[in-house]
């Protein structure tokens, strides 16, 4: 038996990023991961520029109190600029986002002054009030956003105010997913008494696409090792990593273990975790392989424990573990010492606080478990049961 954590340990010490980075322009980029640093060519914003509509003033011209009038001088829309010096006694009409006129440090807002003809009456307002300052959301030099970081809608938008039409970005890793078994039917299709619908393909595919891959599907491979050789050898030349589920447990038609060790090279695990205990792991070629359990719940699991991070490092992103949180048990919970067991719960904010129970029965073929649940209950190697009331680790999913 292996633990989590040496499990993780071993896979992530043999991954490497994948494959020379590639431009994308920016539309096609949320998702990808950042290859290199991006720094601010520029301040942003470039100029002071007024937050709100309103009259650009010199503060000197500001009363302490009262009212005082001031001529207005120019008419500023977003996008232009005032071309002279504002002098004592003049204001200007400016828009959100105008550059700061020349001389004009406050602006007041519309709403609090009375305009009349070509005069404005201004009341009290605080020096510089209202303006946006040159660099304050970004300034020129420094670095916006790290390599490694995986591009949402906020990078997209920042770096494009920075100018760039597109980023240098890690290539998407390619997964290849292959079912094994005689029982496993293809959905859509009849099945024969006894068989039962692939659930893990389907399950693996989400899986690695949400970490950004891109997935070739292989289909299904009976229990027949030259099928399984083939198949495995085709998948070896076409992805960075294959994965397979079912056949790694100890029975008659237990196979990859046996045709992995002939094409490339395989350990064959058993994980001190409950559920998804027998995992393979090894090398096809160039390829990292690895064997997940066929029980549904077991192979979602593993994937999320020991192909998840190593996917994230071969797309170099920075971070490779999920954050977890502490919630208090809401019902007592069954847990064996010596193995790191994973409840799917339910977790909801009740009575001031987090609290989390399992949703039901949580043996490893009950995928149902994975739909109804919005996390993982971690419950360390050397924890026994669980009382109610005690604080337990989430990871939501
Ligand atoms: P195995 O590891 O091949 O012994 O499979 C363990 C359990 O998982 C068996 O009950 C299988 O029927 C089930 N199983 C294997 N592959 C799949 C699959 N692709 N979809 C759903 N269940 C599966
Ligand atoms: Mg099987």
């Amino acid at each position: 038996m292996i633990s989590v954590r040496d499990g993780q340990n071993h896979i992530l010490a043999r991954v490497t990023a994948v494959a020379p980075p590639e431009f994308v322009a920016l539309v096609d980029a949320r998702g990808r991961v950042l290859a290199e640093d991006v720094h601010a060519p520029f301040d942003v914003p470039p100029a002071d520029n007024s937050a709100v509509d309103g009259y650009a003033v010199t503060s000197a011209d500001v009363p302490a109190s009262g009212t005082r009038e001031l001529d207005v001088v120019a008419d500023l829309p977003a996008g232009s600029v005032f071309g002279g010096t504002l002098a004592p006694g003049q204001s200007v009409r400016i828009m959100t986002g105008a550059p700061m006129p020349v001389g004009a440090d406050t602006v007041l807002p519309q709403e609090i002054v009375e305009r009349a003809g070509a005069r404005v009456r201004i009341v009290a307002i605080a020096k510089g009030a209202n303006v946006r300052r040159r660099g304050e959301d970004v300034t020129a030099g420094v670095i916006v956003v790290e390599r490694g970081t995986v591009l949402r809608a906020q990078e997209l938008g920042l770096v494009a105010s920075l100018g760039a039409r597109q980023v240098l970005v890690r290539q998407r890793p390619r997964v290849a997913v292959l079912s094994t078994g005689d029982e496993v039917a293809e959905p859509g299709t009849q099945r024969t008494p006894g068989q039962i619908y692939d659930a893990n393909r389907f399950t693996l595919r989400g899986l690695a696409e949400e970490c950004g891959a891109s997935v070739t599907d292989l289909g299904i491979v009976p229990d027949r090792k030259e099928d399984l050789r083939a198949r495995l050898l085709d998948a070896g030349r076409i992805a960075d990593v294959v994965l397979t589920s079912g056949g790694v447990s100890v029975g008659v038609y237990d196979l990859v273990k046996e045709v992995l060790g002939e094409i490339g090279g395989v350990d064959f695990w058993q994980v001190a975790m409950q559920p998804g205990r027998p995992l393979a792991v090894g090398r096809i070629g160039a390829a990292h392989f690895f064997g997940l359990p066929g029980n549904p719940v077991a192979s979602m699991l593993t994937f999320m424990l020991f192909v998840r991070p190593a996917l994230y490092k071969l797309a170099g992103r920075r971070r490779l573990f999920p954050e977890t949180f502490l919630a208090r048990a809401a019902e007592p919970m069954s847990k064996k010492a010596g193995r790191r067991e994973f409840k799917r719960g339910v977790l909801r904010y009740a009575d001031g606080g987090w609290s989390v129970r399992t949703t039901g029965p949580q043996g490893s073929g009950i995928l149902s478990s994975m739909v109804v649940g919005n996390c993982l209950v971690i419950l360390e190697e050397e924890r026994g049961d669980v009382a109610e009331g005690e604080a337990v680790l989430v990871e939501p999913f």
